[in-house]
């Protein structure tokens, strides 16, 4: 429908107004008070900022209730929202606030100061600070802004003039009925900045259709939601879009409840189940993966979750398979990325699923596999580069035409990664086309040698890339972190691949880690051991 994202949470506050919309730690808020603390958030931007429609609103933030306050107040508001990754460092943060030039940004009181440091360099006009200790449900609790304002100025630091405490917005505020009415097709909702997972980032246009219709195609086929029932466990951060997407968006749109989790730390999480009973819980494989060998998992009762859907990275198939056991319910993969909303793929958990496949395309969403020059379509089976087409495709890269005609070319959405499908339509990825390894002129994909090293018992993570050599080009180099109580040494891993792999993908260089460098969504940041690689060398 042509509508404004924030449509979705005006529809839930009216359809179930006393269902918790979010819990934060041992506080909550209602959909009722969510929608009053948004317009609130709205009428002050538009009365009080003379914020217009189309400026943007940088939102650095992990997952707390203001985050979706000031998230649907934007979009009330006819503004845009750049997600900001809170652990940016300053010039990452200078980079994408000029990049966007936000005209605000709403963040905590201990990264305020960080903030206020790169402010000159940039047309940031206020900074908005919010602690996690606050919390400001409106308007049920009427005594609570009385009380605000009475301590509202011991509990805020004074940045100065340059700087806004959160609660003053709200609270010099009127939770007037308000929304932007936008062309969806048209008007952008979201710039959602590229995981940086092998390059500068890059800001991608996201419009109010295009996140609309993700969360809609996830509703009606890779899982299904109970409108009104469930129980999200947001663990992914929602500055990310795959949470923004499969978490926010979508309980919010089905009137689910959301469990903020600003930060992935096992013993949280368990408590959190045990407490909460979250019976959605999507995740990336790291997240799966830290949980089973969590040494107290078996304590855990995990059979309220349901379904789980895995993304942004492969799935280890014997990750799967322990997760399903533990929980009794359904751990499905999907792919995506952020050019897509992200979701394009996902094994349908009522249908037939094949583990180990990303699944079939989404409703609406074409997909093939192409030779990666021509564009001409390859036979099944044959690997080259996935293409997409679909509602959720980004209208393009910010100030980027160029890169932005190199990635969508007649609707199609070139994906980087390479992938096959086989006769049933379920396709594979095979590994990103810039991973992929040349040893001696064989093609290595990463991701082949890694199925094989998570396989071993004592590898708790792996990660392989391609470092330079003077006989081969390129030689394979894997990254382990071994389990604790576990020992693996080079000469047992190099048996065990040998065995299973054929010798050119055999790596020739290991490095024992005790953590591998991660993303926000728990993916290993491969440019890091790259370039950790290249410092040690030169
Ligand atoms: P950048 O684009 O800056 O390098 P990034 O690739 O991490 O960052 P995202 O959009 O977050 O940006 O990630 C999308 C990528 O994640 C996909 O292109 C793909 O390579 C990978 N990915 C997502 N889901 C899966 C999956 N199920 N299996 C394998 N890879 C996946």
């Amino acid at each position: 429908p042509n509508q404004n994202v924030a449509q979705f949470l005006v529809d839930t506050a009216q359809r179930y107004p006393a269902r918790h919309a979010a819990i934060f730690f041992d506080t909550s808020l209602t959909y009722e008070q969510l929608l009053d603390s948004a317009y609130r958030f709205a009428n002050y931007l538009v009365d009080g900022c003379r914020f217009k429609a189309g400026d943007r609103m940088a939102i650095m933030l992990p997952n707390c209730p203001q985050m979706l306050i000031s998230y649907f107040g934007t979009l009330l508001a006819g503004g845009i929202v750049v997600m900001t990754n809170p652990l940016y460092t300053e010039d990452e943060l200078t980079h994408q606030l000029n990049d966007s030039e936000a005209s605000y940004l709403v963040t905590l009181d201990l990264l305020t100061e960080k903030v206020l440091r790169v402010q000159p360099r940039t047309s940031l006009r206020k900074v908005v600070f919010t602690s996690l200790k606050e919390y400001l449900p409106f308007p049920k609790n009427i005594l609570y802004p009385l009380k605000m304002r009475k301590e509202g100025i011991r509990l805020k630091k004074d940045y100065g003039p340059k700087t806004l405490p959160f609660s003053n917005m709200l609270w010099q505020s009127t939770p007037r009925a308000v929304i932007y009415e936008v062309n969806a097709e048209e008007d952008l909702a979201l710039l959602q900045y590229t995981g940086g997972t092998t390059g500068t980032p890059k800001g991608v246009m996201l419009t109010h259709r295009n996140l609309i219709s993700n969360t809609l195609q996830s509703v009606h086929w890779s899982y299904g939601a109970k409108p009104g029932e469930e129980v999200y466990l947001a663990a992914l951060p929602c500055f990310h879009v795959f949470g923004l997407t499969v978490l926010l968006n979508k309980s919010v749109y089905t009137g689910g409840t959301l469990l903020l989790i600003p930060k992935f730390e096992p013993d949280v999480i368990l408590e959190t189940i045990r407490k909460y009973k979250p019976t959605i819980f999507p995740g990336a494989p790291t997240m799966y993966i830290a949980l089973i060998h969590h040494p107290r998992i078996r304590k855990y009762d995990l059979s309220s979750i349901n379904i789980c859907i895995s993304g942004s990275a492969p799935l280890p198939q014997e990750v799967q398979e322990q997760f399903e056991a533990l929980t009794g319910g359904k751990l499905i993969e999907g792919y995506g990325l952020t050019e897509a909303s992200p979701v394009t793929h996902a094994n349908n958990i009522w249908e037939k699923r094949k583990n180990g496949t990303i699944g079939i395309p989404f409703p609406d969403t074409e997909a093939k596999v192409v030779h990666p020059e021509t564009g001409e379509a390859v036979q099944i089976g044959e690997i080259g580069e996935l293409v997409v087409k679909g509602p959720q495709i980004m209208k393009g890269y910010w100030k980027k035409p160029m890169e932005t005609a190199k990635v969508l070319r007649d609707g199609w959405l070139f994906t980087g990664d390479l992938a096959t499908m086989d006769k049933e339509g379920f396709f594979s990825i095979v590994d990103r086309k810039k991973d992929m390894i040349i040893a001696g002129g064989f093609n290595v994909y990463p991701r082949e040698v890694e199925e094989v090293l998570y396989a071993h018992p004592a590898v708790l993570e792996a990660a392989v890339i391609g470092v330079p050599d003077a006989y081969r080009g390129e030689t394979v180099k894997a990254f382990i972190v071994v389990q604790a109580d576990h020992q693996a040494d080079e000469q047992e891993l190099d048996r065990w691949c040998r065995r299973k792999l054929a010798a050119y993908k055999v790596p020739r260089v290991y490095e024992f880690r005790d953590v591998l460098p991660k993303t926000m969504v728990g993916k290993v940041l491969k440019r890091a051991l790259v370039e950790q690689k290249t410092q040690q060398q030169s």
